[in-house]
């Protein structure tokens, strides 16, 4: 059994004025945002955009009284126009496998899942959403059966770190010895449909005066939007993961309907194209196994066809079920000759183990309650509300 804390009766947080959060700006953004609301003057706007950087995004601090280097009257002025203050975690479960995952709510409807998986990568892996909701339809995948609500802003792509930091008390940015080692964009949505957000996210993470995850221990999985795999590679220096999940069109069709605007030859010829692939650098292909669906010996030496030439690992993901879920997971034996085949083809091709499953926190487990409400819906509910407080 997981634990399940729920944060949603706590008493309501003061309901904050609609002040422009800094902590989701890059450098440029944030001397920029210090300029126009003439909180600093242009000439000293970078050294105070560094200060602020380092209080934010190195100690994590969400308040302005806490910068004891900036002076009283800065430090009012800053909180007068803007803030730095957390979004609202309004569930925290853990899993007996300790696994966390945080339910965190940025604005009215906007409910994000960040998962937290110990022993992963160096240490730990912070698992994180781009999107809520997904315009894609994988059948196997829990978070396709959401309807897309929104793209998430680089702000509430960053909060899920921020969030999982202070419950990790990862603060100060430690050198060694870290919990959180690296992140994977494996949550929630296309990362490839939200790139601008997303690299403007990695530029904050990956930067050497702040929570400084190193790019390379910073993976984006996409399902294979073909024409954004350049731009990926070249604005952000990200890590690539490819979800791969079948070897021939016709099925990559059916699980992966996306496959059907970039085949898979298209898909190839683009990680082949991604820049910096190396041994160093290999791309990783994730592999669901479904019973009796993808999981044949033929199929593994396919699969190594496919691969030939590609510095790359494959990531075996025994599939995870969720409430209705159309498939089956394969049997353990099944997994391990697959496996088996794949090794000798001269690939690593480590298991995933299921993580955090009793919480529905493992991988395409992820589902918000989170729904698209109409413009018109949500104008009418802003009025009143406004006309209420
Ligand atoms: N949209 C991106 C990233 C999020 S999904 C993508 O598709 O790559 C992260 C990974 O979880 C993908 O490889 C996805 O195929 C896999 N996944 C989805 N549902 C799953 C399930 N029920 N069991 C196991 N893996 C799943
Ligand atoms: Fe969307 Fe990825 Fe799930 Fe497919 S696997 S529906 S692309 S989140």
């Amino acid at each position: 059994m997981g634990v399940t804390l729920d944060l949603s009766r706590a008493p309501a947080a003061p309901r904050a004025a609609a002040k422009p959060n800094l902590s989701g700006l890059t450098r440029a953004e944030l001397a920029q945002a210090l300029i126009a609301a003439e909180v600093a003057r242009p000439e000293k706007a970078r050294m105070r955009a560094t200060q602020l950087w380092r209080w934010i995004h190195h100690y994590g601090v969400t308040d302005f009284a806490a910068m004891s280097d900036v002076a009283k009257e800065m430090r009012a002025a800053l909180a007068e126009v803007f803030t730095i203050a957390r979004p609202e975690v309004i569930e925290r479960q853990v899993s007996k496998d300790g696994t966390r995952k945080w339910l965190i709510r940025t604005a009215p409807g906007i409910e994000i899942e960040t998962v937290y998986i110990p022993d992963v990568g160096r240490s730990g892996a912070l698992c994180v959403s781009s999107q809520v909701g997904c315009t894609l339809n994988c059948t196997f995948c829990h978070t396709g059966t959401q309807a897309l609500v929104r793209n998430l802003t680089a702000a509430e792509i960053l909060a899920q770190v921020q969030v999982a930091r202070d419950d990790l008390g990862e603060w100060p940015s430690p050198k060694e010895d870290r919990k959180l080692s690296n992140i994977v964009f494996m949550g929630m949505g296309e990362p490839l449909y939200n790139l601008d957000n997303v690299a403007a996210a990695i530029d904050i993470i990956a930067d050497g005066e702040g929570i400084a995850i190193s790019r390379r221990r910073i993976t984006v999985s996409t399902s294979g939007v073909v024409p954004e795999l350049i731009p990926l590679g070249e604005r952000t220096q990200a890590m690539l993961a490819i979800s791969l999940h079948a070897t021939n069109d016709a099925l990559r069709e059916e699980l992966v309907p996306l496959n059907r605007k970039y085949p898979l030859a298209e898909l190839m010829a683009g990680v082949r194209a991604f820049p910096g692939l190396s041994n160093s650098k290999r791309v990783t292909f994730e592999y669901v196994m479904l019973k009796g669906v993808n999981d044949t010996p033929a199929e593994a030496k396919a699969l190594v066809q496919l691969l030939k030439g590609i510095p790359a690992k494959i990531n075996l993901i025994p599939f995870n079920p969720w409430p209705g879920s159309p498939y089956e997971c394969s049997d353990w034996g099944t997994i391990e000759t697959f496996a088996a085949i794949l090794n000798r083809g001269g690939y690593a091709s480590p298991i995933r183990t299921p993580r955090g499953r009793d919480i529905l926190a493992a991988c395409g487990q992820l589902k918000s309650e989170s729904e698209k409400v109409r413009a018109s819906v949500r104008r009418k509910a802003a009025a009143t509300d406004a006309a209420e407080s």
